[in-house]
This record gives C-alpha cells, sequence and structure tokens, in this order.
C-alpha cells in the first residue's frame, strides 16, 4: 500500500520531525515518564514491539500503522527520560549516510547488520 493512503494523511499537521515528535512526548507525559523512569519505560516499549510483530503477521493496515505509532512514541518517551536528544543522535550517526560504509546508499557487504 503507497504511503499516502495512510492514515497520517488526514492529521492537522502534515509532517511531524523526529524532533517533533520528541517534544510533543515529552509535553504529554514527561512527568509520567520520569516517575516511571527507563526501566519501567523500557518494559512498555517492549510490549509494543510486540504488538507490532503481531501487527506485521495480520492483515489490519490501520492497527499496523497503530502499531509502529506506538513504537516510536515509546521510543521518544524513553529518550525523554534518558536525556538523549533523537534528532542530534540520528544526525550524528545517519545524517551522512550508512555509519559502515558513508555512503548514501549503502555497499556494506550483505554479512555485515545494514
Ligand atoms: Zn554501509
Amino acid at each position: 500500500m503507497p504511503i499516502t493512503d495512510s492514515a497520517a494523511d488526514d492529521s492537522a499537521a502534515d509532517e511531524l520531525s523526529i524532533a517533533d515528535l520528541q517534544r510533543h512526548i515529552r509535553h504529554m507525559y514527561f512527568e509520567k515518564d520520569a516517575a516511571r523512569g527507563v526501566d519501567g519505560t523500557f518494559m512498555w516499549l517492549m510490549e509494543e514491539v510486540g504488538e507490532l510483530a503481531s501487527a506485521l503477521r495480520g492483515n489490519d493496515q490501520q492497527n499496523l500503522a497503530e502499531e509502529f505509532a506506538d513504537v516510536i512514541a515509546w521510543l521518544a518517551t524513553i529518550a525523554n527520560v534518558a536525556e538523549v536528544d533523537l534528532n542530534a543522535a540520528l544526525q550524528a550517526k545517519y545524517g551522512r549516510g550508512c555509519p559502515g560504509c558513508s555512503r548514501l546508499v549503502c555497499e556494506c557487504p550483505n554479512s555485515e547488520k545494514p
């Protein structure tokens, strides 16, 4: 299914950058997230990863999109609690291409992870 068919097209914000998302999550949940801490929050992330795995095996495209949203939201939550700037981390690691071979189209051998 083309990405343009996703439910996200109807949202108020057409595009939500990773920095926007992290700020948005912080604004909505930081007090609760900080009180729960990294360990408890990590458990929630793992639960959502499990739900994503189930959704990937199913046929419900809307549910699948929601599970992707949940996983990235919980990842942003943990980043807030752990004081990691996701935008800076992504720019530093992937902003100039593959971290393994430094190419914009990865040329790492297939035996390597990327
Ligand atoms: Zn590479």
